[in-house]
């Protein structure tokens, strides 16, 4: 075939392949428009996921008559003055308006001050139809209907109706957080969700906005940060570190207003947070960061989501200085320092993977120093002692509890060795393994609560939750819809009983959310099982005596694959006796 210059309708479609992706994409871009035309009211209107209709009204200046065919072209834009350094808008690339056009029908409507009539433009997948006078206010109204009818591929690739709208909602909450001087409404499928009215003073986060998007209980559990240092602004909210989160879904990060992605100052701020978060838990977050638009290049990537920084390195020591130093100022001690104890002792192991026994032999000598020998009222002697130990269960494989270790660490002794084992995550698995094979036979054992838990959740979460009402109930769970933001959970597994309702349905929400929709039925209930298994197992911390210790070691003996936990950790090792007498040099 010989080579030639593709239309501009093949060129705007390739380029929705980077930009559009889906509905959620278009709420962004058309909102982001109404914001750079100073609009004071935004109205967003979806329905069946965006993909039958997307409407964004807004009050801003409009577009002049004659200049609406012009805003339709691809890279047409009034927001850029041959300067990429100095973008002040969320828009400079005018390449939104085409894009969408060459996907969809859309219609756009616009007045601006001094003109008489609107006058609205229609265009249908990519081609003008017409264009005529209409009446609107002042502002622009953009209309985008039949999304994705001329690219199938794409259609097929978007999830349910549900899902899609969950994402238009994300982006208008994000969009709505960062504006707090802009009344937001959010309308789907014909029903008002959200109003959003202006603060009547100050630019301050809108506490509405807020709890619809992270939580009521967020408000109540965190941090202000507001912090200046060479030339940088930063402020908003952090979770104190004992609230926080499975996934790093509610990590609110805005540069210049712009919602943006960036790993690394997630990273740093995770390290800011420290040993004072559990592992594998996030903070909730939201933090506005301000610095001169000539420090930032927003030109990375065409959806804008990504920046890249003239000095990095400046910009997260503002992430880390300031939020240390607002968790400092904590008073309760908000951790504990088990994970630097239990590396001290003596099976910290050298780059050999040895066991370092000089450190030991300092340990031991140290200790003489500081301490006599008649401080110990029973001396070490000869002769011999009854145990008080039974010896009955010593031939079962993972044999006899002996004693605990730093209330997680079982400790027993088997014929021919020592067994550590985690209680919390072999627990975990036990629950788990009990709940599959309940499912696979079919006898799915589910506690009713005596009085239903209404749980509150974040607009996807519950989207999501909703979504796989039939699958949680194969496992137990029987939950319905419970106004707008709510769910009624009505019954449980039985094995999770006593669990933190809250706590346990909001982390499976979450687990969904991680998980996206790629992924087969079975994988997501085998997910789900595995983080409610969490809330029905004993806790690292808790006290057990040797009969349950002994209990558990054997319910361990009998569960399929009881030998890793849910997360493909270990849940037991051994130090046999041959071990033991190598390190002893008897062998
Ligand atoms: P960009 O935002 O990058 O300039 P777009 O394709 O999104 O590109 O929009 C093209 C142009 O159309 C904008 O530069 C602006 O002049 C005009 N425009 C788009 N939406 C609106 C709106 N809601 N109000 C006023 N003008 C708008
Ligand atoms: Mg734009």
């Amino acid at each position: 075939m010989p080579i030639r210059t593709l239309s501009d309708d093949l060129i705007n479609q390739i380029a929705a392949g980077e930009v559009i992706e889906r509905p959620a994409n278009i709420v962004k871009e058309l909102i982001e428009n109404s914001i750079d035309a100073k609009a004071t009211k935004i109205e967003v209107f979806i329905r069946n996921g965006g993909v039958y209709l997307i409407t964004v009204k807004d009050n801003g200046y409009g577009i002049y008559e004659d200049e609406l065919l012009l805003a339709v072209k691809r890279y047409a834009t009034s927001k850029l003055n041959n300067n990429l350094s100095e973008i002040k808008d969320f828009g400079f690339r005018g390449e939104a308006l085409p894009t969408i056009a060459s996907i969809s029908n859309m219609r756009i409507t616009s007045k601006t001050n001094d003109q008489k009539y609107a006058s609205c433009l229609e265009i249908e997948g990519g081609k003008l139809k017409a264009q005529k006078p209409s009446n609107i206010e002042r502002g622009t109204l953009v209309e985008v209907s039949s999304l994705f009818e001329k690219t199938p591929a794409r259609l097929k690739f978007l999830k349910t109706n549900r899902i899609e709208t969950s994402h238009c909602k994300d982006v208008f909450l994000k969009m709505a957080l960062s504006h707090p001087n802009i009344e937001f409404q959010l309308n789907i499928d014909g029903r008002k969700v959200f109003d959003f009215k202006t603060k009547k003073n100050g630019n301050d986060l809108n506490l509405d906005r807020l709890s619809a998007s992270f939580g009521e209980q967020f408000i109540s559990n965190s941090l202000d940060i507001n912090h200046e240092k060479y030339g940088y602004k930063l402020k908003g909210k952090v979770s104190f570190p004992t609230f926080n989160s499975s996934t790093s879904y509610y990590q609110f990060l805005y540069v210049n207003n712009r919602s943006i992605k960036d790993k690394r100052i997630l990273g740093s701020i995770k390290a800011a947070y420290s040993e004072t978060i559990p592992k594998g838990r996030f903070p909730y977050l939201i933090l506005f960061l301000e610095l001169s638009p000539l420090k930032v290049d927003v030109n990375v990537h065409p959806s804008k989501a990504e920046v890249r920084f003239d000095n990095e390195r400046e910009v997260t020591s503002i992430y880390v200085s300031s939020i240390k130093s607002e968790i400092s100022k904590l008073s309760e001690p908000i951790y504990s320092k088990i994970e630097n104890k239990s590396t001290n002792g003596i099976f910290k192991k050298n780059n050999s993977n040895e066991i370092n026994q000089n450190e030991l032999t300092n340990e031991i000598s140290s200790f003489a120093k500081d301490n006599s020998f008649d401080k110990f009222s029973i001396e070490p002697s000869a002769r011999s002692n009854e145990s008080t130990f039974s010896d009955q269960e010593l031939d079962y494989p993972l044999g006899a509890a002996r004693a605990q270790y730093l209330k997680n660490y079982i400790i027993s002794e088997t014929t021919d060795g020592i067994i550590v084992v985690d209680q919390h995550a072999a627990h975990e698995r036990i629950v788990k393994e009990e709940i599959l094979k309940q499912k696979n036979n079919n006898k799915i054992c589910s506690q009713l609560l005596l009085i239903p838990e209404i749980v509150k959740l974040p607009a996807l979460q519950l989207d999501l939750i909703l979504n796989e009402i039939d699958t949680l109930k194969t496992i137990g769970f029987e939950i319905e819809v419970f106004g707008d933001d709510a769910v009624l959970v009505r019954a449980i597994p039985e094995v999770l009983t006593n669990s933190n309702i809250q706590e346990l349905i909001g982390d499976v929400a979450q687990e969904l959310f991680e998980l996206g929709s790629q992924i087969s039925i079975d994988e997501k209930i085998d997910s789900i099982i595995s983080t409610s298994a969490c809330y029905g197992s004993v806790r690292s911390g808790r006290i057990l005596s040797i009969e349950e210790m002994n209990a558990l070691l054997r319910k361990m003996e009998i569960t399929p694959n009881s030998n890793q936990c849910n997360h493909g950790r270990p849940t037991s090792i051994k130090l046999s006796l041959n071990d033991i007498e190598k390190l002893f040099k008897r062998r």
